[in-house]
């Protein structure tokens, strides 16, 4: 199988992690997950005093999309690695502005080849994301979110996985929510304009049903 490199484009709460994760499980593919590659450097305690972190934890604290030039820089060391191993990817938030697009294209066609990027856009409402949203729960140890619809009891404590315990996520509050609904629809959309200019076919994908399916959906193309 040639390398691949995936990108998911979707509103916060579209399911994009959970798609990425079935991906690399099924493909052997890397989930490259910008999100978590940011909060571990950014909850690095030891480095506590440089300005840039502290720059970009404020902005992450707000819901507000980090500085694209800051991300690329993280995204291409990880990536180039990555390829240099053989590796396939998939991302779940990248890219996430015009300018991370811009300078992540180039560099994924000029190690993965044109022909091997697939750009799916998970489609889910705005309203339907905020209602998942709102009940969400994602386990403290294994950050896994749970799926309340496929659990038993109405009132979950423990993770499934790993039987960690569930909390609600700081970023998944509703204000926090708003805001990076508004970061998506004003710097991520234009992204979809940009990759179709650049010549790929973005792949829509109704992802309103459950992840299984949505997967289903999404695995038929490889
Ligand atoms: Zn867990």
């Amino acid at each position: 199988m040639s390398k691949k490199a995936i990108i998911l484009i979707g509103v916060p709460g579209s399911g994009k992690g959970m798609q990425a994760d079935l991906l690399a499980d099924n493909l052997g593919v890397v989930h490259v997950d910008t999100g978590k590659i940011l909060r571990a450097i950014l909850s690095d305690k030891s480095v506590k005093s440089d300005l840039v972190l502290n720059r970009e934890r404020k902005l992450n604290d707000a819901g507000i999309l980090n500085t694209p030039s800051w991300v690329l820089s993280i995204l291409k060391k990880r990536v180039g690695a990555l390829a240099k191993l053989g590796y396939g990817i998939t991302f779940s938030g990248s890219p996430r502005t015009l300018y991370e697009a811009e300078g992540l294209v180039p560099f994924l066609e000029k190690h993965y080849g044109k022909k091997n990027i697939y750009v799916f856009n998970l489609k889910v409402p705005f309203s339907e994301a905020a209602k998942r949203n709102a009940k969400r729960l994602v386990c403290t140890t294994c950050n896994r979110p749970l799926l309340a619809a496929f659990y038993p009891s109405k009132n979950p404590k423990h993770c499934p996985v790993c039987g960690g315990i569930l909390k609600r996520r700081v970023d998944d509050s509703p204000q926090k929510f708003k805001t990076r609904t508004e970061q998506y629809e004003k710097r991520t959309m234009p992204i979809l304009a940009y990759l179709k200019k650049c010549g790929y076919a973005i792949i829509k994908i109704d992802g309103r049903s459950a992840p299984y399916l949505v997967f289903k959906k999404i695995r038929a193309y490889f």
